[in-house]
């Protein structure tokens, strides 16, 4: 009975001292754990990458632990989904911790970008300030979108997804669109229909998972940023912090690179015993067209070692029937109340709250759990990226 009350307490010490309700109060923490960090460790750097005139900067922090660099380096990106980014924070600012108290891997440096979607992290979206999803908007080799990528599936039911007119009542709203969800889910299937949904698409700048018609300002900051970063390095281990899809209060690792990619036989090398999800390994789960992890591969020189990897953080569940009409519903009414307005202002914070607390529990349990299970993933990479073999 003590023990579990004494857990108890320190679980709930944890989550208060990391779990913060607003953007500046991460960026804060941020800010002053890097500084201590940075007293301990002389050789690392504070910086901001600034993309706007009117948006907040991005923060990053270069970690060094030896006076001389090492030849791997571990990047630790969190926020390009905004409002994903509270989590993303709070694991971060745990290593940060981690770093303060000598619990951590010393044979690599490390870079971390906090909150990337400044916008999207202060004002609880995904998308950034023009509505776009910015892991949607890696793309560099030509200004245009190519026509590969078209998404054709999310063009025949548009109006499913972005219904142009203003919101009304929740429960109605949510009767009619479960009867539509359903309607399609039979008529194309379930691959088909997260294909369409959430693969990205480029012609509707009012739709959903919108990755834009060209590179984002902050996008082509981030290429050069890392370039720069990257030089000197062999190996480069990039993990980048989400939530919101999978199960309940699971962690796991996501895959975009193709399959027989370099990058895929390197992955495979760093995470034996970890849940993997690889493209075309069915169900909902999908390869996203200009994914944010797929940036590396394509800026740095070829002989480099790439291990591209998305942390994916379950929150409330949404592979299972009725959690997946729940969570595309509050998906697609937030942005449609975003773009078209609602009846009443009653059902826009309802709706604006949902969204919010599914992307960002506010559970204590939930919290502690994710928190321990992706550090305990991460320290499980790093360890064999630590050990994989660099030529
Ligand atoms: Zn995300």
């Amino acid at each position: 009975m003590t023990n579990t009350l004494h857990t108890n307490k320190n679980q709930s010490a944890y989550t208060k001292a990391l779990f913060f309700e607003t953007y500046e109060e991460c960026r804060k923490d941020f800010l002053i754990l890097t500084k201590k960090v940075k007293k301990k460790f002389p050789e690392s750097r504070i910086e901001k990458i600034t993309f706007s005139k009117v948006e907040d900067p991005i923060d990053s922090f270069f970690f060094q632990p030896k006076k001389k660099r090492s030849n791997r380096l571990i990047l630790i990106t969190s926020g390009i989904h905004g409002v994903e980014g509270f989590t993303g924070s709070a694991v971060q600012r745990l290593f940060l911790q981690e770093i303060l108290s000598g619990n951590f891997a010393k044979g690599c440096d490390y870079f971390f970008l906090h909150g990337i979607n400044t916008f999207g992290f202060k004002n609880r979206k995904r998308v950034n300030e023009n509505n776009i999803d910015l892991n949607r908007n890696f793309f560099f080799k030509k200004e245009k979108i190519p026509k590969k990528e078209r998404n054709l599936g999310y063009r025949r039911f548009a109006s499913f997804f972005t219904p142009k007119f203003p919101f009304t009542f929740l429960p109605l709203e949510f009767a009619i669109f479960f009867l539509r969800f359903l309607g399609i889910m039979l008529r194309i299937g379930i691959t088909n229909f997260s294909n369409a949904f959430v693969r990205g698409q480029y012609e509707y700048k009012e739709g959903l998972y919108f990755g834009g018609k060209r590179p984002e300002t902050v996008v082509k900051r981030l290429k050069r940023n890392f370039k720069d970063q990257c030089k000197g390095y062999k190996s480069i281990l990039h993990l980048d912090l989400h939530t919101g899809h999978g199960e309940a209060n699971d962690v796991v690792l996501i895959q975009n690179a193709d399959l027989g990619s370099k990058e895929d036989q390197f992955i495979s090398q760093v995470t034996n015993g970890q849940s993997l999800l690889k493209p075309g390994s069915g169900g909902a789960f999908y390869k996203t067209a200009g994914d944010f992890t797929d940036l590396l591969s394509k800026i740095l020189p070829n002989d480099k070692e790439i291990i591209p990897l998305t942390v994916e953080i379950g929150t409330t569940g949404n592979t299972k029937f009725l959690q997946a009409v729940w969570t595309s519903f509050l998906i697609v009414a937030e942005n449609r109340i975003r773009h078209y307005g609602s009846w009443f202002q009653k059902n826009r914070y309802a709706i604006e709250e949902k969204f919010f607390r599914y992307f960002y529990p506010d559970s204590e349990f939930w919290r502690y759990t994710i928190l321990m299970k992706t550090r305990d993933m991460m320290h499980e990479i790093i360890r064999q990226f630590c050990e994989f073999p660099s030529k």
